[in-house]
């Protein structure tokens, strides 16, 4: 299907990229007057083929895997990641190839997140349970925060996963926003000569 470019989208080396909207306009308004929104340092290009990772604590596990299980062919297209045991009941029962992190508590969490931090995962469905408390409810907390800081798609629950993979947009590259963090790293600390 041909891809037409238009308002949200830019001719990126003859490939149609699908951009935020919001990255063509980067005008706000304060205090009544129009002032130009400080521009983004960087932006990452979200291949058609997406690597994607799934993680479901136990509760959540059979509600994941009947996710994957019917979206399985759209899923085929992607590279997928999990954590330990996600990823071994996924390819037991889904037939899916999956590149298996530690297990959740292991580190796997930590895993998944180091990598979105890398670049090296673009998308994450994170079906975790809301009703228990976990002996690694910090990594949990840090695999969220990092989905938010690289600005990554992040599915909690499977309506939104639903929402996320029949987008017309998950079959397309992607240019993604980074927030600019170098403000961040340049800042002054207290006490140093910097
Ligand atoms: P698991 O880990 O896939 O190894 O069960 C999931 C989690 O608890 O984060």
């Amino acid at each position: 299907m041909v891809h037409l470019p238009a308002e949200g989208f830019i001719q990126k080396e003859k490939t149609i990229v699908t951009i935020a909207k919001s990255f063509l306009y980067p005008f706000t308004k304060s205090d009544g007057k129009e002032e130009r929104k400080k521009m983004c340092s960087e932006t990452v290009l979200m291949k058609k083929r997406k690597k994607i990772a799934l993680v479901a604590h136990d509760h959540k596990k059979v509600d994941l895997l009947e996710w994957v299980k019917f979206n399985r062919y759209l899923l085929s297209l992607h590279e997928l990641y999990a954590t330990g045991t996600t990823g071994k009941l996924i390819e037991k029962e889904a037939g899916l190839e999956i590149n298996k992190l530690k297990s959740g508590p292991l580190g796997g969490d930590m895993q998944v997140g180091a990598k979105i931090a890398n670049g090296e995962i673009d998308f994450l469905i994170f079906f975790w349970d809301p009703l228990e408390s976990l002996p690694h409810d910090p990594d949990v907390k840090a695999l969220l925060r990092m989905a938010v800081v690289w600005n990554i798609p992040v599915a909690c629950n499977r309506s939104t996963a639903d929402f996320m993979v029949s987008s017309t947009i998950m079959d397309k590259e992607y240019l993604r926003r980074i927030p600019d963090y170098e403000n961040y790293r340049q800042r002054r600390i207290v006490g140093s000569n910097d």
